[in-house]
């Protein structure tokens, strides 16, 4: 056994599953995973001295690859001053203020410890502001783990209100309708079977989770529309694609302002950070300045804050790192197709800036049913063959991979090379 295999036989003894959170586990693509010890640029090492290419960046944070030298200095600078004060600090509200610079549609904007408490807060905001209690959300999409968001089995409206999670209550799953991703016909039906009611519809403006997919033209635009007609707030949970997709994320790219934006990952620079805003007549009903109960003991913490600073910062000031990003994106799915080509697979990629995911069906996947339709077994081979070859991916079909400024066109050769064989091993 190495390492790796040892720590997490034992870890397996400690913590449920070995892992902190579910998709670590390797489960999606069998073996053990690799247990991490350092980063650095473009690369991750393992507990066996191993060195990968990393193409999940921790899950999208790594925007500027890893231990990214200003980050690494504001956290440095920030340790000298203690860790925590549970007080408002100054660096909060330079956060505020590049934040809402950045994404305009964001006048206010509150800080919370991650994306799960983000969406958690951003729904109870929208109950709050509109007096309703049921909200859209689409299959396939993962807002963290609230109750709320538990809610993505089956078919729209013929399984809304079943929870997917044993211990979510039955009647939190009642007030969660669900949609099919692209679908605006299924959204239109539920806003008219429950008038008045919905509060929000929250979705993100481009999925990652269930493997990259993108809105299909006119399909934001109209969601946009359809909660005008109805008063219902439009939430872009924009925890993967904030900063990433562009400066001000996915709602400046597809040029879409939402009611409510949650945000995480990037924000925090590699820290557990998340945070949830919107127009300031909404965030006005927040505690203390409102109504709406949302606390939290480490919120804004100064490190946090630190580290989320210098990352905003340089991305705010260096408009070439999105340039950069995409034709990195562009070279490694050139990459990919012209390996599909060759091996006569005729597989589908799903690709926009620095998220990308190829998927092991022939179908295009514009949902969460369609993106079930991938061949699992074949992605799990694929998977290990590529880690054999020292990348990195992330370990299930249904996740986009994430793409670093720390990504070399020398490495973006190493890895579409890895990517040919891998397939040709694999199917
Ligand atoms: N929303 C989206 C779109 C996410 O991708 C995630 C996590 O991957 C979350 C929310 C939850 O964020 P966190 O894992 O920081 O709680």
């Amino acid at each position: 056994m190495n390492e790796s295999e040892k720590l997490f036989e034992k870890a397996k003894t400690l913590i449920p599953g070995g892992v902190n959170s579910p998709v670590r586990a390797f489960r999606a693509v069998g073996g053990s995973p690799l247990f991490i010890k350092s980063a650095k640029g473009p690369y991750i090492y393992d507990e066996d001295g191993r060195q990968y290419i990393e193409l999940i960046n921790s899950w999208g944070p790594m925007i500027l690859g890893h231990a990214f030298e200003p980050v690494e200095k504001a956290v440095r600078d920030a340790i000298q001053y203690s860790f925590s004060f549970g007080a408002p600090t100054r660096k909060e509200v330079e956060m505020a203020e590049l934040i809402t610079q950045m994404v305009p549609s964001v006048e206010k904007v509150r800080m919370v410890n991650s994306g799960t408490e983000a969406t958690m807060a951003a729904i109870r905001v929208a109950r709050g502001f509109t007096g309703r209690d049921k909200i859209i959300k689409f299959e396939g999409c993962y807002h963290g783990h609230g109750d709320s968001f538990l809610i993505a089995a089956g078919s729209g409206a013929m399984t809304m209100g079943v929870p997917d999670s044993p211990g979510v209550t039955k009647a939190t799953a009642a007030d969660t309708l669900t949609a099919p991703y692209n679908d605006l016909a299924a959204v239109e039906v539920l806003l008219a079977n429950n008038q008045n009611q919905i509060a929000a519809i929250i979705l993100e403006p481009v999925v990652g989770n269930m493997g990259c997919v993108l809105p299909e033209p006119g399909f934001l635009e109209g969601i946009r529309t359809l909660c005008d007609k109805n008063g219902v707030l439009l939430i872009f949970d924009e925890v993967m694609t904030g900063f990433r997709l562009a400066k001000g994320g996915a709602q400046e790219r597809f040029n879409i302002v939402p009611d409510l934006t949650t945000m995480g990952k990037i924000i925090g620079g590699g820290m557990p950070v998340g945070a949830y805003g919107g127009r300031a007549e909404i965030m006005n009903i927040v505690s203390p300045a409102g109504p709406v109960y949302q606390a939290g003991t480490l919120s804004g913490n100064p490190i946090a804050m630190s580290a989320g600073l210098a990352m905003l910062h340089y991305l705010n000031e260096h408009p070439d790192v999105y340039s950069r990003l995409e034709e990195v994106g562009n070279k490694l799915t050139d990459g990919f197709r012209s390996a599909l080509l060759k091996t006569g697979l005729n597989y589908t990629i799903n690709h926009v800036g620095s998220m990308f995911t190829l998927f092991m069906t022939e179908r295009p996947v514009t949902n969460f049913s369609e993106a079930k339709s991938c061949d699992l077994p074949l992605f799990g081979r694929y998977f290990h063959a590529m880690l054999n070859r020292g990348v990195y991916l992330a370990p299930s079909q249904f996740e986009s991979l994430f793409l670093s400024t720390a990504l070399t066109d020398e490495l973006v050769e190493q890895i579409i090379q890895a990517n040919e064989e891998s397939l040709t091993e694999a199917i």
